[in-house]
C-alpha cells in the first residue's frame, strides 16, 4: 500500500483528514513518525504558498508522498484577518477565548459584529521536489453573535454556518460534510483516484 504523509502536527487536523480519506487504500502516516523533524517557519503570504512550502519541505525529508495544508479564518470586516496568521492571532500564546475577544472588540469598533467570514484550506501534494496537485476549499458563513459549542477546534465556536443555523463547534460530525478542509480533501481524493493514474499504479483501480 502506498504511504501518504499528512504533514501537520495539529491533532485536530489529523483527525479530520483521517476521516476525510477513510477507505482510500493508502497508509496514512503523520509527522509523529518523524519526531526529529522541526517544523519549517511559515513565511508565505498566502495559504497556497504555505501549503506548497510545507509539502515540499516534508516530502524532501520523509522521502514519501506528502500532503500539507494551510488554513485559517478570513473575516471580511477585518480585511481578511486573521487569515494566514490565524494560529498566531493575538500572539502565539493567546488562547482561543482571548483571540475571540480581540476579534469581537475589533468588529465592535467597526460596527460589524456579524461580519461575513470564511474558512479557507489550501492543500498541496508533493513528492520529491515536485508539487503534484493543489486544491483550495472554503466554507462561507459569518461571525456568531457569541461563541457557541464545544466541538471542533480553533475558531469553530465563533463561525456561524447559516445552512445549519449553528456554529461549526455545534455541528458535530456534520462539519465534515461542509468544511473547507472537507472540500479541499475531497478534491485530493478525486485526484488520487484519477489524476495519479500511472504514477501510483495500485491506486486508481482500487479507488474507483
Ligand atoms: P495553520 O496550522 O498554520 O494552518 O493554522 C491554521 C489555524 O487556522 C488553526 O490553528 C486555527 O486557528 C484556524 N483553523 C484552521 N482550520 C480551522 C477549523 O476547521 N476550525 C477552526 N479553526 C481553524
Amino acid at each position: 500500500m502506498t504511504t501518504l504523509v499528512v504533514a501537520t502536527s495539529n491533532p485536530n487536523k489529523v483527525r479530520e483528514v483521517r476521516e476525510l480519506l477513510a477507505g482510500a487504500p493508502i497508509e496514512l502516516r503523520t509527522l509523529a513518525a518523524w519526531p526529529q523533524l522541526e517544523a519549517p517557519e511559515e513565511t508565505g503570504r498566502t495559504f497556497e504558498a504555505n501549503a506548497r512550502d510545507k509539502a515540499l519541505y516534508y516530502a524532501a525529508r520523509t522521502g514519501e508522498l506528502t500532503v500539507a495544508e494551510d488554513s485559517g479564518l478570513e473575516i471580511d470586516a477585518l480585511g481578511g484577518a486573521p487569515g494566514v496568521g490565524s494560529a498566531r492571532y493575538g500572539g502565539v500564546d493567546a488562547t482561543y477565548p482571548e483571540k475571540f475577544a480581540l476579534i469581537y472588540a475589533a468588529l465592535r469598533e467597526r460596527g460589524a459584529l456579524d461580519s461575513p467570514a470564511r474558512f479557507v484550506c489550501a492543500l498541496a501534494l508533493a513528492r520529491g521536489e515536485s508539487v503534484l496537485f493543489e486544491a483550495r476549499g472554503t466554507v462561507e458563513g459569518r461571525i456568531a453573535t457569541a461563541p457557541e459549542g464545544e466541538g471542533g477546534f480553533g475558531y469553530d465556536p465563533i463561525f456561524f454556518y447559516p445552512p445549519f443555523g449553528m456554529t461549526l463547534a455545534e455541528a458535530g460530525d456534520r462539519k465534515g460534510d461542509v468544511s473547507h478542509r472537507a472540500n479541499a480533501f475531497r478534491q485530493l481524493r478525486a485526484f488520487l483516484a484519477e489524476g495519479l493514474s500511472g504514477f501510483v499504479s495500485s491506486w486508481p483501480q482500487a479507488l474507483r
